[in-house]
């Protein structure tokens, strides 16, 4: 059989706080909250949460992966979606906003896609976490845009991201967190 190439294709994008509604800075401020509160109570420095169009914040999320005994699912997005696809129907998930604290990974995005969330707004770019990370076996963090998960399904997500200014704030819930034994991973 012949070798495969995978190809797809996606656009890359950022985003500032400009491009936001005037109080969705602030839900973004309580998301790196949430990072803090997790990271003190043992996980991983992730958090996220869902709200309406209005900004009216509906559940929030800190990473849980030491918490629920390894739960390798624990993301603080994969959670979250679990939570409110069994709350919301998928109608209703099309109008709700993610706001999480980095570009989620390839199980995120997928809960994201057939939990059939209507928009996600992140801060940091995986390819910084992935320099702080590096292979720390906690957190080996993929190379795989949000976007380009999203560009291989069949129906779209709105995805606003990454937001730079915030992104310092956020890196520094990682300060000293990781492990990683090769330190030249960006
Ligand atoms: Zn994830």
């Amino acid at each position: 059989m012949a070798n495969k190439k995978l190809v797809i294709e996606y656009e890359e994008r950022s985003a500032g706080l400009a491009d936001l509604k005037p109080y969705e800075a602030g839900i973004l401020r309580r998301v790196i909250e949430i990072c803090k509160e997790a990271r003190e109570s043992g996980n991983n420095p992730f958090g996220c949460l869902l709200a309406d169009a209005a900004g009216n914040i509906l559940m929030e999320q800190g990473n849980e992966e030491v918490s629920l005994n390894g739960d390798c699912t624990a993301h603080a997005e994969a959670l979250l979606m679990r939570k409110a696809s069994q709350v919301y129907t998928k109608d209703e998930m099309q109008k709700l906003t993610l706001y999480s604290c980095a570009e989620p990974c390839c199980m995120c995005a997928g809960a994201m896609y057939w939990g059939n969330l209507g928009r996600l707004v992140y801060i940091g770019r995986e390819s910084e976490l992935k320099k702080a990370t590096g292979d720390d076996a906690r957190n080996p963090t993929l190379n795989l845009p949000v976007r380009a998960v999203f560009a291989s399904g069949q129906k779209d997500m709105e995805i606003v991201g990454p937001i730079l200014e915030l992104e310092p704030d956020f890196m520094k819930c990682h300060e000293g967190f990781w492990n990683p034994s090769n330190t030249n991973n960006g």
